[in-house]
This record gives structure tokens, C-alpha cells and sequence, in this order.
């Protein structure tokens, strides 16, 4: 482990203490020297009495305390507009330190962070997360980084920390593009199961049967093995991932594939779905929760 702080101890900051954030700052703070910032101060004072860690002020008193800095917010929006200002990270940012971009972003976004930071000595790799609220309480997190190889391996002792399968995919910006196609598949798998299962509910075999039959075949998914066991067929619908976060992340990897002038009709058609569904659900829904409007439509519950 890359020794930055006294007594070789690794000083993080991290900024986002979120749905995901948190787990992922908890295994910071039990493996290096951890300081937080939230946009809502009563989130991190209660993260940092369970879990043993300072509580800095502003972004800006976040990025001074440590060399390596995580953010991990809704969109690289967020993050690009916490860079500025008297209290933004840029003001913290000593030479030499990194920032490593949690979010799942953009990629423009990230190449433009990345191009801000480097005149300041700065630098920056764009590292993405997946395996959900359960990956990151495990420490088992999937991080695809963008970056140069020197940056990534700065990186990888505190990804270390949370992440277990973490792979430089390409430059700049290519952490973000892997993440946004990983999650419009994952959107696309949800829509698809839920109007089958939904179907075949109407034709009278059982969601229960039905699963039990397609994860032994070809079109099985997590979806299918994990999300709509555990979440549409019990009903529990937990809220881990909000569906707009998702809608967000569909909208990324479409635009990304016109970008790349790939004919992509699948894609389109499932950011827009998602698009509704936004409209439809709110803010708060969680991304499983999609599968009731396509319940809605089609006048079934799929239970049982
Ligand atoms: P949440 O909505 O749970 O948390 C968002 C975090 O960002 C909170 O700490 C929030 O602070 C902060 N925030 C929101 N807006 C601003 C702002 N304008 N300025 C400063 N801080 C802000 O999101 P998640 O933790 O679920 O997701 C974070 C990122 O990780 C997203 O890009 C998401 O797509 C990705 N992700 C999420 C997964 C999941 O399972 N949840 C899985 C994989 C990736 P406050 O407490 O004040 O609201």
C-alpha cells in the first residue's frame, strides 16, 4: 500500500456519503486515515461517530486533507461544480494529489475535469463502480477505471480498499463509457423481464416456474437470478439504486453510441422507457421499480 500519510498510513478524503458512498468510505475509513464531506453536514457527523473519522467543513477543507480524494456523486455535474469556488475541491487540491471519480459520470465530462486539473498537477482517474449497495458492503465492488497506467496505479491501493475486480479499461473517460453500456444491459434486462414475465403471468404459468426454467437457459441475467427473485416476486422493492440514477446512466450510454455513430435502436429505445419511467415513478423510485409500470400497463401483478 502506497504510504502518504504518518506512520504509512493511507489519508483519504471522500465526498459523497450516499447510498453507495458510504459503504465504500466505511471500508476507507477501517484500512487508511479517512476525512468526509457531505452536502448534508448531519450525514456525515453521523457516518463519522460510527465510524471514527474527520468531519471536514467544505469540499475545499476535504481535498487539503489528504493527497488522494474520492468523490462519488449523482452525476459528473455535481462533481464538476464542486471543483470551483473559495470551498470547492480545486481550491484544496495541492500539487501531486489525486482525484478519483467514483460517480458514474460522463466521459466528456471526465476528459474536461481531467483538463481542468492538469495545469495544477493534478490528476485524475474516472472509476466507476458496480455491484450495488451489497457489493459495497461486502468490499467486493466491480471499479472500471479511465486513466494513464502511472495514475492507475496511484489509485489501486485505496480502490483496493472497496473493490475487488478493478480493471484499467482506457484513457480518460473510458471507465465511465464501460459503466454507462454495463448499465443500459442492466436496464434493458430489467424492461425485458418484466414485460416476458408479465406475459407469461397472463398466460397462467407462474413468475416463480418461469424463473426457475430461464436461469437453467440462455436468457438468464442477474436480473433474472437476482433482482426479480429476490425484489418483484417477494415484493419487497428495496430502494439501493434510484431508478433516475439509472435513467441518468441509459442517457449517458445512448448518447455515447450516437457519439460513436453506432446504430443503436435497442439502446435509444430503452432510454427512453427509462426516460418515462422517470416522469412516471419520481426521484425517489427505486430502479427495480420500473417493473410495476410495465405491471401497470398491462393490468398484472407478477407474484407468487
Ligand atoms: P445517492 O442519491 O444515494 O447519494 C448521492 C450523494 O451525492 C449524497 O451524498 C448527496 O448528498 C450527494 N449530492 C447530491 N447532490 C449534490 C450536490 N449538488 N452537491 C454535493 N453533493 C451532492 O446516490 P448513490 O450513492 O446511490 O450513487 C452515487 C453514484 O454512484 C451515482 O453516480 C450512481 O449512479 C452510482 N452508483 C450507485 C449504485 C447503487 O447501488 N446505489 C451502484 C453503482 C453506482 P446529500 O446527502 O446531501 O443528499
Amino acid at each position: 500500500m502506497q504510504a502518504l500519510g504518518r506512520l504509512g498510513v493511507t489519508k483519504v478524503s471522500f465526498v459523497g456519503l450516499g447510498a453507495i458512498g458510504a459503504p465504500m468510505a466505511r471500508h476507507v475509513a477501517a484500512k487508511g486515515e479517512l476525512t468526509v464531506w457531505n452536502r448534508t453536514r448531519a450525514t456525515a457527523d453521523a457516518f463519522a461517530a460510527a465510524d471514527a473519522c474527520r468531519v471536514a467543513d467544505t469540499p475545499r477543507e476535504a481535498a487539503a486533507a489528504s493527497r488522494i480524494v474520492i468523490t462519488c456523486l449523482p452525476t459528473s455535474r455535481e462533481v464538476e461544480a464542486l471543483l470551483d469556488g473559495p470551498d470547492g475541491l480545486l481550491a484544496g487540491l495541492a500539487p501531486g494529489a489525486l482525484l478519483i471519480d467514483c460517480t458514474s459520470g460522463d466521459p466528456g465530462s471526465s476528459r474536461r475535469i481531467a483538463s481542468r486539473l492538469a495545469p495544477h498537477d493534478i490528476a485524475f482517474v474516472d472509476a466507476p463502480v458496480s455491484g450495488g449497495v451489497n457489493g459495497a458492503l461486502q468490499g467486493a465492488l466491480t471499479v472500471m477505471c479511465g486513466g494513464d497506467d502511472a495514475t492507475f496505479q496511484r489509485a489501486l491501493p485505496v480502490l483496493q480498499m472497496f473493490g475487488r475486480k478493478i480493471v484499467l479499461v482506457g484513457p480518460i473517460g473510458a471507465g465511465h463509457a464501460l459503466k454507462a453500456v454495463n448499465n443500459a444491459w442492466l436496464a434493458a434486462h430489467i424492461w425485458a423481464a418484466a414485460e416476458g414475465l408479465a406475459a407469461l403471468t397472463k398466460a397462467g404459468v407462474k413468475p416463480s416456474v418461469a424463473l426457475e426454467v430461464i436461469n437453467a437457459s440462455s436468457g438468464r441475467s442477474n436480473t433474472s437470478e437476482n433482482l426479480v427473485p429476490q425484489r418483484v416476486v417477494t415484493g419487497a422493492y428495496p430502494r439501493t439504486f434510484k431508478l433516475a440514477l439509472l435513467e441518468k446512466d441509459v442517457a449517458i450510454a445512448a448518447e455515447f453510441m450516437r457519439e460513436q455513430r453506432v446504430p443503436s435502436a435497442v439502446t435509444q429505445q430503452v432510454a427512453e422507457l427509462f426516460r418515462v419511467a422517470r416522469d412516471v415513478l419520481g426521484e425517489e423510485a427505486d430502479h427495480v421499480e420500473a417493473v410495476r409500470l410495465i405491471e401497470q400497463w398491462a393490468g398484472v401483478e407478477i407474484r407468487g
